[in-house]
């Protein structure tokens, strides 16, 4: 058996004693056995509409950003949140809070309304099962989904930079702010929004989540998305969480659209570290001087 076999081999069956061992200390029963089984009572029928996953998403990304903004338009008052700011002496400004806003209303408008409406017509109901997923499962899922979207969008990413065409036709837009704030996560073209959409949606198929794994899952990439976006570094944010460095997170992401040659992967940084398209804050200012200077 090859090394690296043998590494997946190993690491694989680790998950799975890891498993049994968080099930037997656990009582019978999933822990999310209540709250599905409240949330069946209760709003049955929204959650088996087909519209659901897509009103989630909105209004989970339009919450978030609402809350960004609003840090954003009070940051210049209030230093002890200016203090968090990857760029404290760049304030956003009402121009490009409407400009972004814009083009994510066109956006929605012209692709997500459509997509919408053909799910609404074509999709049948959402089946729920009786039974809520473990812990165990519920999380393991959201870990799955998120490496094999990263993986995908490191890789569409990459080609996006390297072909000249494919940048200038359908990921430029998104590098009209090479500081970005949270409005900036859905500045980018229909192409992007469609790809982007369309793997949130399938991954958590692909893996056979159960559906309140999929809603997870699709809450936590656009927090997470929207983090990746925001200017901030706050102490909770993932890349603070997660430790080695695993998560490029807010620094990584707002370092890419100052230096658009490194730093592919939305979320993790194990592909960059492998691909060596990684790179941080002190690698910018040791070969550039001080890159913010020309921004
Ligand atoms: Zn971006
Ligand atoms: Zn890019």
């Amino acid at each position: 058996m090859s090394t690296s076999r043998y590494l997946s081999t190993e690491a694989l069956s680790w998950l799975l004693d890891l498993g049994n061992v968080t099930s037997a200390l656990l009582p019978e029963g999933s822990l999310l056995q209540p709250l599905w089984d409240h949330l069946q009572q209760h709003h049955h029928h929204l959650m088996r509409s087909p519209l659901f996953p897509v009103a989630l998403s909105i209004s989970t990304y339009f919450l978030l950003v609402g809350l960004y903004t609003g840090l954003d338009l009070l940051a210049p008052s209030w230093p002890s949140v200016n203090g968090y700011k990857l760029h404290p002496h760049k304030a956003v400004t009402w121009v490009g809070v409407r400009t972004t806003l814009r083009v994510t209303f066109y956006n929605h408008l012209l692709y997500m309304f459509p997509a919408t409406l053909a799910q609404w017509l074509w999709r049948p109901d959402t089946p729920l099962p009786r039974d809520a997923p473990t812990l165990w499962e519920f999380l393991l899922g959201i870990l799955g989904c998120t490496l094999l979207f990263d993986f995908q969008y490191y890789l569409w990413h990459l080609l996006h930079h390297r072909v000249p065409w494919l940048y200038r036709t359908f990921h430029a837009v998104h590098h009209q702010y090479n500081r970005p704030f949270s409005l900036v996560t859905q500045y980018m073209s229909g192409w992007e929004l469609f790809t982007v959409g369309f793997w949130a949606t399938v991954d958590p198929m692909l893996l056979g989540c159960h559906c309140l794994t999929t809603w997870g899952f699709m809450v936590f990439n656009i927090y997470v998305s929207t983090e990746d976006h925001c200017g901030y570094d706050f102490p909770w944010a993932m890349h603070r969480l997660m430790p080695l460095g695993l998560w490029g997170g807010s620094p990584k992401h707002d370092l890419h659209h100052q230096r658009p040659g490194t730093n592919f992967a939305p979320f993790f940084s194990h592909w960059d570290w492998l691909a060596g398209t990684d790179s941080s804050a002190t690698d910018v200012s040791e070969s550039t001087g001080d890159v913010f200077s020309r921004l």
